[in-house]
């Protein structure tokens, strides 16, 4: 597949059209916004600048039950480039590693190749050892990150990757995002062959899951983001944002916020010879251009203050023994067993897409669409996505 002739978007069954129909008309409300000129953040060892675009391709054709990075108005093409510059140089020094991006870094429709290769042309003239970017798995080809590397000029290449978890099945139906593992490791081969490494970014609380499910599902996909050639992993809670399907769901009562015990449930899972490459984002909340009202995880601790610099520390060091030791808490294990559902994901995701269908469509879209929708769902929940998510707790392997 050639860059150029990428066409981006799976033409999809009736199910999938159903799922982008719903979460398009949540976001409807939203007004364009016009991005500052440029927009940075600085830490010890990394850099973020965020530059403008015209928004993410996917959220404006309704993928993406949770995100909301908001509608920008499009900028032209050398603002783009000015934003990066006039980050960089507000930076008291350019840290070792930069993160730079919009929404899909590689992404003609979002940055256009000649805006893209000057914007590598200033990371290579400076001192950073490391460019993180983000971009959605179906734009990583051969040929785009091969002209990445190319201008950077010897800079390491880290793409992050939007893949929320490593199953099909909640990605599709609790975030709507139709692309499959096939796709990612795809992706993660064509990354590296070309010279670049892949950080996979998973979410602890993918929507409509309990938060058991969700845990289990994020425990599960970090061993697979590894077995499937990730550099590293960011985990990040889940927040529910406004104009999102998933704030409709909430509002209709289907969804509910996973707490930030879920996140140090995750890492105590994971085997700690690992926690060097594992990451930590949105843990606090992140202002960025656009940015929706959003509600907090909540910290169902008695000491939630422990629970928050537990977390911190583990950002800073990469050691998470602290979180160990604050799971056994008996306000967490209450809440874990309040919101488990004896009732299956299956149906209860049904009931909710039913519901939220006549709220937000008119109830002649599930007269007409639930049977196949329903169809298409349970004919996805296979035995093993059943199997993985209701085992018990995994313990994540050690990948050298
Ligand atoms: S999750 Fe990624 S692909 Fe989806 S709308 Fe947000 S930025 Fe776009």
């Amino acid at each position: 597949m050639s860059e150029a002739s990428w066409s981006g978007m799976e033409l999809g069954t009736e199910a999938s059209r159903f799922l982008r129909k719903l979460t398009f008309a949540a976001r409807k409300g939203r007004r364009k916004f016009s991005p500052p000129q440029y927009w940075f953040e600085e830490g010890k060892d990394f850099a973020s600048i965020w530059f403008p675009s015209a928004g993410c391709a996917w959220d404006l054709t309704g993928h993406c039950f949770a995100c909301n990075y908001g509608h920008p108005s499009r900028p032209h093409p050398d603002a783009m480039v000015e934003a990066v510059a006039l980050g960089l140089a507000a930076l008291q020094s350019v840290p070792s590693a930069l993160w730079i991006g919009s929404f899909n870094f590689l992404d003609q429709r979002e940055v256009p190749l000649s805006v893209r290769r000057r914007i590598l042309a200033l990371v290579a003239a400076t001192e950073c050892d490391v460019l993180f970017s983000e971009s959605h798995p179906t734009t990583v080809t051969r040929e785009a990150v091969a002209d990445c590397i190319a201008y950077l000029r010897g800079k390491r290449f880290v793409i992050q990757l939007g893949v929320e978890t490593t199953n099909d099945f909640v990605r599709k139906w609790g975030f709507g995002k139709g692309f499959g593992t096939v796709e990612v490791r795809r992706a993660v081969a064509d990354a590296t062959s070309a010279g670049a490494s892949c950080c996979f970014n998973i979410m602890v609380g993918m929507p409509l899951l309990s938060e058991a499910e969700a845990i289990h599902e994020a425990i599960v996909s970090v061993g697979e983001a590894f077995e499937m050639g990730a550099e590293s992993v960011t985990l990040f809670p889940c927040r529910i944002k406004e104009n999102t399907l998933l704030y409709a769901l909430h509002r209709g009562g289907y969804a509910e916020p996973t707490s930030l015990l879920a996140l140090a449930t995750v890492i105590s899972a994971i085997d700690p010879s690992l926690w060097p490459r594992i990451n930590l984002a949105w843990v606090t909340p992140k202002v960025h251009p656009g940015h929706p009202a959003a509600l907090e995880p909540p910290v169902p601790h008695r000491d939630p203050t422990a629970v928050r610099s537990a977390l911190a520390h583990f950002e800073a060091t990469g050691d998470g023994t602290a979180l160990i030791a604050l799971l056994g808490d008996p306000t967490y294990q209450e809440w874990l067993q309040r919101t488990t559902s004896t009732i299956s994901l299956p149906d209860r995701m049904l009931a909710a897409l039913a519901d939220i269908s006549d709220s937000l469509l008119g109830g002649d879209w599930w007269r007409d669409y639930g049977r196949s929708v329903e169809a298409e769902l349970r004919c996805e929940w296979t035995a093993s996505t059943s199997a993985r998510m209701t085992a018990g707790l995994p313990q994540i392997p050690t990948y050298r």
